[in-house]
C-alpha cells in the first residue's frame, strides 16, 4: 500500500462523510444526531478493518483502539471530530480521524505493532451546532464536562441528556475522565489550517504553536415592541438599534487592538415583523487573541460599551459568557517530533499559531498536544467549498507515520 493509495482512500472516506448529512442539500452534522450515527457506523467498520477494537463512549465519541506489541504500555492519542457545523465543508474533522487512520491501517496492513498502544478518536461534538456549547467530546474524554450543560435543550425542545440516551450513551456517568495523564504519551491532531498561511507559503503542511484563546458570549438588549408607524422616534425603546450600534463598536475594538479578533455572526430579532419596533434582540459574540490578558481586557471594554449603549437608550442588557478557553500552548516535546518528522520528510518546516479552536485544546487538560495543519484551498472553512489536494493528504500522512516512528525510538523501541 502506497501513501499515495492511502491519501485516495482518505479523500474518497471524507467523501463518504460528507454524505451523511441532517439536511438534503448540504452537509450538516450535528451531535447526536442520525447523520452522526452513520458516520460513527462507517468510520467503526473502516476502524475494524484496520484491526482496531472499537467502542462508543458514554458520550457518543467513537474510539478505535489498537494494541501495543505488549501489554502495559502507554496509549498516543490520535483524532479529531466528526461533527460538522451548518451548511459545513468536507474535512473540518473528519480529515484528522481519516489521516489518522489511514496510518493505522497502514502498519496493521504489515502487521506491525508498536510499544505502545494507539486510541484513534472520533469526537462527537466540537463545533457546538446543536446546543451552543464546543468540545462536548473531548470535554467527556478529559472528565470535565460540567453535567449543567446535561439540561440545554435544542432547537427541537431535546434535552441533551435525551439527546444522549438516544444516541446510546449516558449521560449519568459522564464525568469520569478515562485515563490518568501517566497513561498517555499525549494527543496528536491533523487538520485543515482553516487560514490561508500555508497557501501563501506554498507548503503543504505546518505545526502549530498555540492554539488562540477563545470567549463566547450571549448578549441580550431587551426594549420594548411598538407599531412602527405610531410610536415617535424620541420615545422608542429599540432593541435592533442597541444591538446594531454594539455590533459596529464590536468591530471598532477589534480593528483597533492588534492581534484581537471579535465577531458577531448570530443575531435573533424578536418579534421580527416589519411593522413593529424590535422588542428583544440576542446575538452572538465571539472573541479571541493570542493572548489571555488582551482577550479578557476586551471583553470587559466590550461588556461596559454594551452597558453604555443600553443606558443612553433604555435597554436593558443581559450580558452571558458562556466559554471562556485560555490560549494553550502545543507541547514542545511532542511539537519537536512532529517537526522533526516534517523535515526527515524533505519537506520544510513552518510553525504557526492557531486562531480556530481545537479538540487539542481540551486535550491539553489531559496530557501533552501536538497538531499538524494541512493546506486548505483559499482558507476557506465553515463552507461547502473547502477543499484539500490528495497530494497534501499524502504529506500529511507521511509526516504523522514518521512522527509515529520518532516516538517509538523515543519509547525505546527493540
Ligand atoms: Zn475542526
Amino acid at each position: 500500500m502506497t501513501t499515495q493509495t492511502s491519501a485516495h482512500t482518505v479523500m474518497q472516506r471524507c467523501d463518504i462523510l460528507g454524505g451523511f448529512s441532517e439536511e438534503p442539500d448540504c452537509l450538516t452534522r450535528p451531535f447526536a444526531s442520525r447523520a452522526m450515527r452513520q458516520a460513527n457506523e462507517a468510520v467503526a467498520g473502516w476502524m475494524r478493518a484496520a484491526g482496531m477494537t472499537v467502542q462508543q463512549d458514554k458520550l457518543g465519541n467513537l474510539i478505535g483502539r489498537y494494541e501495543a506489541h505488549s501489554i502495559g504500555t502507554k496509549t498516543l492519542l490520535l483524532g479529531s471530530h466528526l461533527d460538522t457545523v451548518r451548511n459545513a465543508g468536507k474535512y473540518d474533522g473528519p480529515l484528522g480521524v481519516m489521516v489518522a487512520l489511514a496510518c493505522i491501517e497502514r502498519l496493521h496492513a504489515c502487521q506491525q505493532r508498536l510499544p505502545f498502544a494507539i486510541e484513534v478518536l472520533g469526537f462527537a461534538d466540537e463545533e457546538g451546532l446543536r446546543y451552543q456549547r464546543a468540545y462536548l467530546g473531548s470535554k467527556a474524554v478529559t472528565g470535565t464536562f460540567d453535567r449543567e450543560m446535561l439540561g440545554l435543550i435544542d432547537a427541537k425542545g431535546i434535552t441533551m441528556a435525551e439527546a444522549i440516551r438516544a444516541f446510546g450513551g449516558d449521560p449519568d456517568s459522564l464525568p469520569s475522565a478515562r485515563w490518568q495523564p501517566d497513561e498517555l504519551l499525549g494527543y496528536c491532531e491533523v487538520h485543515i489550517e482553516q487560514g490561508p498561511v500555508l497557501e501563501a507559503l506554498d507548503l503543504a503542511v505546518g505545526v502549530v504553536s498555540a492554539i488562540a484563546g477563545q470567549n463566547r458570549i450571549s448578549v441580550c438588549f431587551t426594549g420594548e415592541a411598538g407599531h412602527t408607524g405610531t410610536v415617535p422616534m424620541a420615545l422608542r425603546r429599540d432593541a435592533l438599534c442597541a444591538a446594531a450600534e454594539f455590533v459596529l463598536s464590536v468591530e471598532a475594538l477589534a480593528r483597533s487592538v492588534p492581534g484581537l479578533v471579535a465577531t458577531v455572526g448570530q443575531m435573533a430579532v424578536q418579534p421580527g415583523v416589519s411593522n413593529v419596533i424590535a422588542a428583544q434582540v440576542t446575538l452572538s459574540l465571539d472573541v479571541r487573541h493570542r493572548d489571555d490578558t488582551q482577550r479578557e481586557q476586551a471583553c470587559r471594554q466590550l461588556e461596559g460599551r454594551a452597558h453604555a449603549i443600553g443606558l443612553t437608550r433604555s435597554v436593558a442588557l443581559n450580558w452571558q459568557r458562556l466559554q471562556g478557553r485560555r490560549v494553550v500552548a502545543c507541547a514542545p516535546q511532542l511539537s519537536g517530533l512532529l517537526a522533526q518528522a516534517i523535515q526527515e520528510t524533505a519537506h520544510p518546516l513552518h510553525t504557526l499559531p492557531s486562531g480556530a479552536g481545537h479538540d487539542a485544546a481540551i486535550l491539553a487538560d489531559l496530557t501533552e498536544v501536538a497538531m499538524l495543519f494541512v493546506r486548505c484551498r483559499g482558507g476557506i472553512s465553515h463552507h461547502p467549498a473547502e477543499a484539500v489536494s490528495t497530494e497534501d493528504v499524502e504529506v500529511a500522512i507521511t509526516v504523522l507515520e514518521r512522527f509515529l516512528h520518532l516516538l517509538c525510538e523515543r519509547e525505546g523501541h527493540p
